[in-house]
């Protein structure tokens, strides 16, 4: 199993740093984020080293996906919200800043006053062409 010694995820799955555990099994680890957007903000984790999302087996994220539902039904009924956003940042223009992929389960609440992200207004023609290059590109086998 690859861990990254510089990794300050992979320094909590080690125990070499302190972490607010809500859940672990072989593979996964869930822990509060240290500086949540709302009460109940929970990391999780796979317990191997991949860098992002994109680099991650299949196989795994399979896994991750069915308990990440599970942690967020546990994590709604614990702070009683309402709903959840599920979070991703893949790569340090997305805002990446710990490249040791993870999902953001991020509760929701009435009237919280987050905003996570605003919408574009493409044309019509960068709409058709953007749809075409994706279908396109999705033909590939990644
Ligand atoms: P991201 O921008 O997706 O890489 O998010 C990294 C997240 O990790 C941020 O929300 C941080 O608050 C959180 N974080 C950083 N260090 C720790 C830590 N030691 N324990 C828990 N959460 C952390
Ligand atoms: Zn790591």
């Amino acid at each position: 199993m690859k861990l990254y010694m510089d990794c300050i995820f992979c320094k909590i799955i080690e125990g070499e740093l302190p972490s607010y555990k809500v859940y672990e099994d072989k593979r996964v680890l869930a822990f509060l984020d240290i500086n949540p957007v709302n009460k109940g903000h929970v990391l999780v984790v796979p317990k191997e080293h991949f860098n992002k999302f994109t680099d991650a087996p299949k196989d795994l994220l399979k896994d991750m996906i069915s308990v990440i539902q599970n942690i967020s039904l546990g994590v709604m009924d614990a702070v009683g919200a309402e709903g959840f956003n599920l979070g991703i940042n893949n790569g340090a223009v997305a805002g990446q800043i710990v490249h040791h992929l993870h999902f953001h389960i991020m509760p929701r609440f009435e009237n919280d006053g987050l905003n996570l992200w605003t919408g574009k207004t493409l044309t019509e023609e960068e709409m058709k062409r953007t749809a075409e290059n994706i279908r396109r590109s999705l033909a590939k086998d990644y």
